[in-house]
């Protein structure tokens, strides 16, 4: 803790005034000593009382229930302290891959469960009248995340509270299919009104995240989005099919504007057939335009065409190149013909596995040149070598294939 310290004078001594966050997991004493220093701290409510999870089922009675959450009034109330002392704002920041075998066992793996385990923080905070928090509850599934992300406004309506929402979508992966999959969960809630501040992770560099993001908030809010003029856009239901009508010239603008309304409208209209979706853009030749409609439904979870990436954005635990890695994996994957697969690529042991949610096969930087595989949340082999790792990936999928 004393370096962030150190990092925090140097930074102010080099004229950068930027807001310093300590991103905090499983230590709720590092939480307090860096409230003391830095200007935010986000907590992950999965973990902030709760030890790892291992994938238990822990049967607690009502009052067993209760003495922790007690527990975690405590200590959470300890934190509240030192951040009203020190005028630092907190984060809550809930993933869906992270929640703890508490809140799972009680509420299972559900958005109850992600909006619950963030409702126990915030009222204890609205208890201690403590309001500098701003909220994220993520998941690498978009139907998952915009779910979580409205029953969570719901839930602060009816128990008086409004707190700003950060939105994401967790390991989006890279390249097209990651824009898709940010701009079909971050979309479809901007078109709600709902997000005060959005992060688009995607396993790239970081510079490539910003105007992923800019563009989908410009979509909807910007003094001249193109939304709200009517002769540039229609969204419309014909004979069952969700239709997006644009004369967007820049693909990638398209690509981005489409995901972001075609989402919500296969989800929310009962009239229409999943699977049914068109788009429509003078600009562009008829099969890029069918691509991308299969690729939105995919990153809708409507249909799985073709095998998917998640993969973290990577951070200073990551133990390999996650790009070059990612790229490897993918070309293996598209010279052998398995089935459409989840697979993830996640960069440390010590949340990868956690955060991998629904993936059915895991890559996982365990230490410095070793990677562990997982077919879901099982280790299947630790400590591989990593100039082995991707032929063992493949010769397990194989194996698995083979025996159905
Ligand atoms: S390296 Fe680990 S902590 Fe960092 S983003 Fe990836 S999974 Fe998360």
């Amino acid at each position: 803790m004393a370096n962030v310290g150190l990092i925090r004078e140097q930074l102010r001594a080099a004229g950068c005034m930027m807001p310093l966050v300590a991103d905090v997991h499983f230590r709720a004493d590092v939480a307090d000593k860096a409230a003391a220093v830095v200007e935010k701290v986000r907590i992950n409510p999965g973990n902030y009382i709760d030890p790892a999870r291992k994938f238990v089922h822990i049967d607690y009675t009502d009052e067993e229930y209760q003495t922790e959450l007690h527990r975690l009034r405590e200590r959470f109330t300890s934190l509240l302290d030192i951040c009203k002392a020190h005028h630092t704002a907190l984060r809550l920041g809930v993933n869906h891959g992270s929640l703890s075998d508490r809140i799972m066992s009680r509420y299972g793996d559900t958005p109850e469960g992600m909006v619950e385990s963030c409702m126990e923080f915030l009222r204890v905070a609205a208890e201690q009248s403590f309001t500098d928090i701003v909220l994220s509850v993520k998941s690498s599934n978009t139907r998952v995340m915009v779910d979580t992300v409205r029953l969570l406004v719901k839930q602060m309506e009816k128990e008086g509270m409004a707190f700003p929402i950060h939105l994401g979508v967790t390991e989006a992966g890279e390249g097209e299919d990651g824009r898709i999959r940010s701009a079909v969960g971050i979309g479809a809630l901007l078109a709600d009104g709902i997000g005060d501040t959005v992060r688009v992770s995607l396993s790239e560099e970081p510079e490539k995240e910003l105007p992923v993001a800019k563009a989908l908030v410009d979509y909807f809010y910007a003094q001249d989005s193109i939304r709200y003029r009517i002769d540039d856009v229609q969204l419309t239901i014909d004979n069952g099919a969700a239709a997006y009508r644009s004369t967007q010239q820049d693909w990638e603008l398209f690509v981005l504007q489409a995901s972001a309304e075609c989402g919500r409208l296969l989800w929310e209209n009962e009239s229409v057939a999943s699977e049914h979706l068109h788009l429509d853009n003078p600009h562009f030749p008829e099969d890029k335009l069918r691509q991308l409609e299969k690729d939105i439904l995919q990153a809708a979870g409507v249909i799985r065409y073709k095998t998917e990436f998640v993969s973290c954005p990577g951070c200073g635990r990551t133990l390999f190149d996650l790009q070059r890695t990612v790229a490897e994996i993918k070309d293996a994957m598209r010279n052998t013909p398995f089935k459409p697969l989840k697979i993830a690529v996640m960069g440390c042991i010590v949340n990868g596995p956690g955060e991998m949610a629904d993936a059915d096969y895991g890559y996982v930087g365990a230490a410095r040149g070793k990677v562990s595989l997982y077919r879901n949340k099982q280790c299947i082999e630790q400590n591989i070598p990593a100039e082995e790792a991707l032929k063992k990936l493949v010769a397990l999928l194989e194996s698995d294939e083979k025996n159905g």
